[in-house]
């Protein structure tokens, strides 16, 4: 998901729809976890645009996740340690470590926060705030009450990013993978007190009607919409 034009939460194969200009304008990475389907795109992207910039692009995720994609990803082994490799008088990433609840504060009044997730790995979500009005974007998680926690004081909460990767009659697998399938979402949105656009992302590819139909039924209440490419949200 891009934000403005400087800062990308995860960095999917999503990534892959904007353009060299697009690119090189982001300053800021803030991946959830480890995950391939949620990194995927850095290593290219720094790649890519690292020539033509003149600072670095900052990585931002739990010490635990950063030292996963030191180790597993930008080890010189999968790929070159760009944390390493100097463009110029600067590297062309750093890291920088978040910790839950920690909010880091950018160009315009602009704050993120890290909130909690559960999953399989180390894993955050993050809360994003305009100044104006709050987004959350929940990251890969199963069932998760400190999630709430944020999302029912959250300043202006608009919008919800939440996950359901699994259809119901996979809720043995979401259990087990740590993810949501839709009985799970609606027992979930139950502990939220207040009103905010749901917006379901992470859906399996193929199941994909299936899941959201089954969300329709589990948690209409919440007239939850399927999160797509190109769309827009403004807080
Ligand atoms: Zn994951
Ligand atoms: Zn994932």
């Amino acid at each position: 998901m891009l934000v403005d034009e400087d800062i990308l939460i995860d960095a999917g194969t999503g990534v892959g729809d904007l353009s060299i200009e697009q690119l090189v304008k982001i300053d800021h990475i803030f991946i959830t976890h480890s995950h391939l389907d949620h990194v995927t795109s850095i290593p290219f992207l720094v790649d890519t645009v690292c020539w033509m910039r003149d600072r670095p692009i900052t990585v931002y995720s739990s010490a635990a996740t950063i030292q996963i994609l030191k180790e597993h990803l930008f080890n010189w082994k999968i790929w070159p340690d760009f944390s390493e490799i100097p463009n110029g008088d600067q590297m062309c990433m750093v890291y920088r470590e978040i910790s839950v609840n920690e909010t880091l504060e950018f160009e315009g009044g602009r704050k993120i926060t890290a909130i909690p997730a559960v999953h399989t790995v180390p894993a955050v979500g993050y809360l994003l705030d305009s100044g104006e009005a709050t987004m959350i974007f929940s990251g890969d998680t199963t069932t998760n009450d400190a999630l709430w926690e944020h999302a029912n004081k959250a300043r202006n909460l608009k919008y919800l990013i939440i996950e359901t990767a699994f259809p119901n009659k996979e809720r043995d697998i979401a259990v087990a993978s740590k993810h949501l399938c839709p009985s799970m979402l609606a027992e979930e949105l139950a502990k939220l007190t207040r009103p905010v656009e749901v917006l379901v992302t992470h859906l399996k590819p193929g199941e994909i009607h299936l899941t959201m139909s089954e969300i329709g039924r589990n948690a209409g209440k919440w007239r939850p919409r399927m999160l797509e490419n190109g769309m827009e949200m403004t807080i």
